[in-house]
């Protein structure tokens, strides 16, 4: 089995900020020439969570909407005697840093309308570091 791993950067608004990470994952799993397989998408931060959405502006926005509602950044946090983002924190916690798509055919196994996002909670734009890594 061989494991392919390629590291993407990136710029964020933060703030719910959702980018599509769609067309990189794809373009690693083409690099990497797997027939069957895993690929792993993850983020080695603690204010950014990775999901699966129909990326559209309606959907987006959708998610920020719940996600203030679940966790409001006005609410009061333990973390914010040293930082100003523990809504941030808690978000990315809830949502988790990581999701693995199936490779069938050379291809990412999504449906129709999954995109494989990367959502932004910190408070402010960030630099952001994305691991494909692709094993089959
Ligand atoms: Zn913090």
């Amino acid at each position: 089995m061989a494991v392919t791993t390629k590291v993407f950067t990136l710029s964020t608004q933060g703030n719910n900020d959702v980018v599509d990470l769609t067309p990189m994952v794809g373009a690693a799993v083409d690099a990497a020439g797997v027939t069957a397989g895993t690929c792993t998408v993850f983020v080695p931060h603690t204010t950014v969570g990775v999901t699966a959405l129909e990326f559209e502006p309606g959907a987006n926005r959708d998610l920020g909407e719940v996600v203030e509602r679940l966790v409001p950044q006005a609410a009061p946090y333990h973390h914010n005697v040293m930082d100003s983002n523990g809504h941030a924190h808690a978000r990315a916690a809830i949502m988790g840093p990581s999701v693995s798509v199936p490779v069938l055919d050379g291809r990412l196994a999504l449906g129709t309308w999954q995109s494989v996002v990367l959502v932004d909670f910190d408070d402010r734009p960030r630099e952001r570091t994305v691991y494909v890594q692709v094993q089959g």
